[in-house]
């Protein structure tokens, strides 16, 4: 008797506490209402298929030699999205012409150059000390006797995906749209080198990391795997839930209002045997306990390849896929409160 007495008080305590589980879940959900919708929408048909296709047949050419970090090709290709960066009027944090944050030869592991991290931003409007960081990495595997390995998908694809989204940000900014928080988009170096451009924008941070919000990490957008071939409306995302429950859904909502991808989880499983969660740059932010976002398309047969070229870019997906961590974006730099961090790992 006393036994089954327990057990139904166990049961009346585990249908609460999962009923009040449910309910703080809703109450998260049904607080993210996206009321600028008209504008996002407005300012998210400026990413334009076209425009995506300019910057990777520009950013996976052969005149910049496959970028490897350190390397002349990958200076060019730092040059070039400083350059975007001054033509539209997007400023650095450093001031005035100087977009470079110079990780010098000492702190790469390997036999590297010094080489840099580009760094551009819109100023906050209300909450300017808050930063939401979105980020891709610059390099790529550099040129062999025979072979240049563009990196079209490896990370032209995140490249010219931040490029747009700083353009239609700025738009907005100059329209009177500002977002309330700062935006930062930080094209590192030496991913490919042990996420090293990261490691070291997280050991010194351009804006203190306590007031660094969310990071939202691209690498690899722009092709469809194997698993999707019939169904290439689609990106994996990785880690959203796993700092902030509110960072999730936000995404989520994103999606459902602005991009209708299936969003694919599988491989943010803990099981997962890539462990794609600590293989970009967005895990050095992870680590510091900033709420991230990987966006990623999934590997294929030209990964790390020469023949990751320009061509096989999937570009109206592309753009869904920009236009989703627009949205996410928008969002998180406008909301009313700060997301906040609701998890451990
Ligand atoms: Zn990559």
């Amino acid at each position: 008797m006393k036994a089954l007495i327990v057990a139904s008080a166990l049961t009346l305590v585990g249908s609460c506490a999962t009923l009040s589980h449910t309910e703080k879940l809703q109450k998260i959900k049904d607080n993210i209402v996206f009321t600028d919708a008209n504008i996002i929408n407005n300012y998210a048909q400026t990413i334009t298929s076209a425009e995506l296709n300019t910057h990777v047949y520009k950013f996976s050419s052969d005149e910049f030699q496959g970028r490897r970090a350190g390397e002349p090709g990958h200076h060019k290709a730092a040059n070039y999205i400083k350059d975007y960066y001054v033509k539209e009027g997007i400023t650095s944090p450093l001031g005035s012409n100087n977009y470079y944050q110079i990780v010098p030869e000492s702190f790469f592991s390997d036999d590297i150059k010094s080489s840099p991290n580009v760094i551009a931003y819109i100023e906050g409007s209300v909450y300017p000390d808050e930063v939401l960081i979105i980020s891709g990495h610059s390099d790529h595997e550099g040129f062999t006797e025979n072979d240049i390995y563009n990196g079209a998908d490896d990370n032209g694809s995140g490249t010219a995906a931040m490029l747009e989204m700083a353009q239609a940000f700025k738009k907005a900014e100059n329209d009177g749209f500002p977002p309330k928080r700062s935006i930062v988009f930080l094209h590192f170096t030496g991913e490919e080198v042990d996420l090293t451009g990261s490691r070291y924008y997280t050991k010194y941070p351009i804006f203190p990391l306590h007031n660094t919000i969310a990071n939202l990490n691209i690498d690899m957008i722009g092709r469809v795997d194997d698993t999707h071939e019939d169904n290439p409306n689609y990106i994996y995302l990785i880690g959203s839930e796993r700092l902030s429950t509110e960072l999730h859904y936000i995404s989520e909502s994103a999606n459902k209002n602005f991009a209708k991808l299936e969003l694919d989880y599988r491989l943010n499983s803990d099981s997962d045997p890539n462990q794609y969660y600590s293989r970009s740059d967005h895990y050095n932010f992870a680590q510091q306990g900033i709420p991230v976002i990987f966006y990623f398309s999934g590997t294929h047969d030209d990964y790390h390849e020469p023949t990751d070229t320009a061509e096989k870019i999937n570009y109206p997906l592309l753009r869904k896929r920009t236009v989703l961590i627009f949205a996410t974006a928008w969002y998180i730099a406008n909301n009313e409160k700060r997301i906040e961090v609701d998890q451990d790992s």
